[in-house]
């Protein structure tokens, strides 16, 4: 059986050395083969020409080079439309997912499941505000969203090709794998690790792109942010019908007409409120449904290394080799010559 290793890549030139060498030393003590499928997200440190050598001097690495940062989801995406193996595994290129787990993750593919998802048990490294906004991430996404998305699962996990092949046809452009995974309802396994802090370098999420993240998450499986919205205009308009009630008994029952500015301004601010944020939640919607009726590619690759491209053309654009300028100058130059 072969095992196709995909890792999403930006800027992790530090850590590409010690992660091939992790990658090569485990799999080595197993009989599986494997292939290594590096995709490089638009990295602007050392890491092409690092990924460049480490194709060179092993076939069974691939490279999938972006032609800007696409983002993550993107990256794996694309990895998971190029791998050939009849297992393959997703991980992080800063090893916070431990290729020691891999032997693991094969045997219990091999039981019969389609999905092995990794469960982190610890987070070492990780500061309190991360892990506290991970755990209401995953609360409010498994009660309001989809109850069979597991919690502390992340994206280090193992597929059989049959589930690669349902996830190969789910092509929204505002991608949560995980999500994903879940909506699939494919027979899954949980495995439980330790999560090591990063080995070298700086988190690539920030807080910013990590809520960014969460919202996409949410948003783009299911309208319940809508319905909240729903619910709180509601809400609004009870508590408005009931001031009106109350101002119409203040005005000719208890004869209380002092002129209510105070109210006034406050009922404006609630209502003018609720109706801007209803309004940006379907703008948010709206803007989801444009992007997604463009139909774009999810990703544009400028180059590969040790890929066979033909066998994937229709899944994401991939370039062909660029041109060589100077080469064919010289070589007209020559025909010119000739003639
Ligand atoms: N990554 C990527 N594109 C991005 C951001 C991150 O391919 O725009 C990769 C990154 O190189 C790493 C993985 O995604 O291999 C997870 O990122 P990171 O470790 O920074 O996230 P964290 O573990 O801190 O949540
Ligand atoms: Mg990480």
């Amino acid at each position: 059986m072969q095992l196709s290793i995909v890792v999403p890549i930006y800027n992790e030139a530090e850590i590409l050395p010690t992660l091939l060498s992790s990658v090569q030393a485990v799999m080595n003590a197993t009989s599986f083969s494997y292939e290594l499928i590096l995709v490089d997200d638009g990295s602007l440190d050392g890491t092409a020409e690092t990924l460049k050598r480490a194709a060179e001097e092993d076939p069974r690495v691939r490279v999938l080079s972006f032609s800007r940062n696409f983002g993550h989801q993107a990256a794996i995406t694309a990895g998971l439309d190029h791998a050939s193996g009849e297992a393959v595994v997703v991980m992080d290129a800063d090893l916070q997912d431990p290729p020691e787990l891999l032997p693991e993750m094969l045997a219990l593919l091999a039981q019969g499941y389609d999905v092995v998802s990794a469960q982190r048990t610890s987070r070492d490294g990780e500061t309190a505000f991360k892990r506290l906004t991970a755990k209401a991430f995953y609360w409010i996404f498994q009660k309001l969203v989809d109850e069979r998305m597991q919690p502390e699962v992340g994206d280090f996990r193992m597929f059989s090709r049959r589930a690669i092949v349902a996830i190969g046809q789910l092509r929204e452009q505002h991608r949560f794998m995980r999500g994903m995974v879940a909506w699939l309802g494919l027979k899954e396994v949980i495995l439980p690790y330790h999560r090591n802090p990063r080995t070298a370098g700086t988190t690539k999420y920030s807080t910013w792109k990590m809520m960014r993240f969460a919202w996409t998450a949410i948003s783009s499986f299911s309208a319940m942010p809508l319905r909240l919205s729903v619910g709180a205009g509601l809400f609004v308009t009870a508590c408005g019908i009931g001031f009106a009630i109350y101002s119409v008994f203040a005005a000719f029952v208890l004869k209380i007409t002092v002129p209510g500015w105070t109210s006034l301004v406050c009922l404006n601010i609630i209502f003018s409120g609720s109706t801007l944020i209803a309004i940006g939640l379907l703008g948010e919607y709206v803007a989801r449904i444009y992007e997604e009726t463009k139909g774009r590619p999810l990703y544009v690759i400028s180059n590969t290394a040790n890929v066979d491209t033909n066998a994937h053309a229709a899944k994401g654009v991939t370039l062909p080799p660029a041109i060589d300028l100077k080469h064919s100058h010289e070589e007209s130059a020559l025909r010119r010559n000739r003639l």
